[in-house]
């Protein structure tokens, strides 16, 4: 069922477009819509459905328009409306003019619906909820028509106007299409068009007493924006001939083409805004934006750039497979954009002190060290050297095995950017913990090998005692422990209860305590990490693992 990803992406959607146009079956601009339902954050799913319906649109010279899904008063929210349009300008995409949004159609559609009614396609109906569904049969069994199917056209005018007017409670009447009760599509048995709904509406207000269900409302904006291709994910298929009905008994400016895909879906991860709403509710994560979260806030706060999430959905491809993708391949996406762009630092976040005991007691050196290996434009930056310093607890050890190229009593090792140090004597404490290190220096190896030739292997990392500053850094992993959690009665069982780690004591380079919200450093070694933007402040920095270095799953997986 899993799938990594390949270097040649299909998108079967683009090939339907040439056609069309090849055809002349299309010949307006090309035009896609994202349509989010602001009743939550958005996540690696919708961001899938943001960069196909953006490139595509872009692709062929067209436009895309974001437009909310408002048709639900009771769910749905300006904050949740806000955080969407950020999001996606986040994500690198821009609609043409002002969002748009169903309830900017609600007049239109009303009036349309009243055109069903006088075209005897649509009636009103006093079946209860439940009743209407115990007519609507089964998919071996055909429905049966309700006694309200024959209410004539007058009398369904005048009751749809006392719904608009408020005049019935809730749930009392509903407006449905008259299509047929015995299709096999059980989409065509007379759908609900509209219902009574008395919240009000976040923009609208309490205008409305009746709102117009999703498929009836889809299909007319898609037209009312001259949409050529709306493009919605596989459980919408069967949904597609009620799409075509509804625009061919209305007088709509155009017919547009709706085509699923599959949805996306990562290993590891639900992807349900009712799931991640329910981690958010039951404290388990932080909020919408925890960075364990595939939340597009959640990773933004991890640090992932968006060009890494915008090649991943490249890379995904569109297909009308339903698969699940490893996470690892989206990891992937993220350490080649990240190496290219992250400039480096030091960090050592188990630390043990180094003493250099023949370096002089109250010299202090600068030493460049560059930001980026492979790219001189990213300049350098000034890291200080003295005769204390701090390296990774697990740099040094005291019975080495063979091959081991990093610190060991009598053994010497390269600092990055530094001297060579030789390590002369390990201090303890009285439990036999190691306490502190000293080590000598060959003074002539700053930025050259040994004169005479010893070839000293190991480079290790560190930062200086004297300057470096303290930091948090909290450590991420996969934030379930199964595969695919969402598949599970009860996905909570599956919770990493070690998905974050939290080092209190970390030792940074100073030049760390400059770094701007958001921004993502490699520290040499280790990994990327990111300054946290809600906890970090110049006093106290807080930085989150985006990834680390290498694929550590994939081994884990290969290993098992
Ligand atoms: P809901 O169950 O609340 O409808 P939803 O995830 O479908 O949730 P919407 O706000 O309706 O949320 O989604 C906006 C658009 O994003 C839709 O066109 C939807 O098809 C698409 N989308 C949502 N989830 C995914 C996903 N996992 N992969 C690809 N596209 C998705
Ligand atoms: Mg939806």
């Amino acid at each position: 069922m899993n799938e990594a990803v390949t270097d040649s992406p299909t998108n079967f959607i683009h090939n339907v477009i040439d056609q069309d146009l090849a055809t002349e079956r299309v010949t307006r601009t090309i035009a896609t819509r994202f349509p989010p339902e602001p009743n939550g954050y958005l996540h690696i799913g919708h961001a899938k459905s943001i960069c196909l319906n953006f490139s595509t649109a872009a692709k062929y010279g067209g436009f895309c328009n974001l437009r909310f899904d408002d048709t639900n008063p009771d769910k749905e929210s300006e904050e949740f409306q806000n955080a969407i349009k950020s999001d996606v300008q986040w994500l690198g995409f821009e609609w043409p003019g002002e969002a748009l949004h169903a309830s900017d159609y609600f007049e239109q559609l009303h009036q349309f619906a009243i055109e069903l009614i006088k075209l005897d396609k649509a009636y009103v109906d006093n079946l209860s909820a439940d009743e209407i569904r115990a007519y609507r049969g089964t998919l071996t069994k055909p429905g049966k028509n309700s006694p309200s199917r024959s209410r004539s056209v007058e009398e369904n005018l005048e009751l749809f106007e006392k719904m608009a007017n408020g005049d019935f409670d809730e749930g009392k009447y509903v407006l449905r299409a008259k299509i047929d009760m015995a299709s096999p599509n059980i989409n065509l048995r007379d759908p609900t068009i509209y219902r009574i709904r008395k919240t009000p509406h976040h923009r609208t207000g309490d205008t409305w007493k009746i709102y117009p269900m999703y498929d009836y409302t889809h299909c007319v904006s898609d037209a009312l924006e001259l949409i050529t291709h709306s493009l919605c994910t596989l459980e919408f298929e069967d949904h597609r001939p009620l799409y075509n009905w509804f625009l061919e008994q209305l007088e709509v400016p155009c017919h547009p083409q709706q085509i699923e895909f599959a949805r996306l879906e990562i290993s590891y991860a639900i992807t349900s805004k009712r799931k991640l709403q329910q981690l958010v509710s039951e404290n388990i994560v932080e909020g919408w934006d925890d960075p364990r979260l595939p939340t597009l806030r959640g990773m933004r706060r991890r640090g992932y750039p968006p060009a890494a999430i915008r090649e991943f959905c490249e890379r995904v491809g569109v297909t009308k497979k339903q698969t699940i993708i490893e996470t690892t391949a989206l990891e992937t996406c993220l350490r080649e954009v990240l190496d290219k762009d992250a400039p480096r630092a030091m960090a050592v976040l188990d630390p043990i002190k180094v003493v250099i005991t023949d370096y002089p007691e109250n010299k202090s050196e600068i030493i460049h060290a560059r930001n980026h290996p492979k790219d001189e434009e990213m300049g350098s930056r000034d890291l200080s050297f003295s005769r204390e310093i701090y390296i990774e607890r697990d740099d040094f050890l005291e019975n080495p095995p063979k091959k081991y190229f990093r610190l060991a009593p009598g053994c010497e090792v390269r600092l990055r950017y530094s001297y060579i140090i030789k390590c002369e004597e390990v201090i303890k404490d009285e439990n036999g913990h190691i306490t502190e290190l000293r080590c000598s220096h060959d003074a002539d190896t700053l930025g050259k090998k040994p004169a005479d030739g010893r070839k000293v292997k190991g480079i290790i990392h560190w930062v200086d005692a004297n300057s470096a500053v303290n930091g948090t850094v909290r450590l991420y992993d996969r934030l379930f422990t199964h595969e695919n959690p969402g598949s599970e009665d009860n996905f909570l069982e599956h919770i990493n209860p070690d998905s974050l780690q939290t080092i209190r004591e970390a030792k940074l380079e100073a030049s760390l305590t400059d770094a701007a919200q958001e921004s993502v450093f490699q520290f040499e070694r280790l990994g990327y990490f990111c300054v946290d933007s809600k906890l970090s402040n110049k006093d106290a920095l807080v930085f989150n693992r985006t990834v680390t270095l290498r694929d550590t799953w994939t081994k884990v997986e290969e290993g098992k």
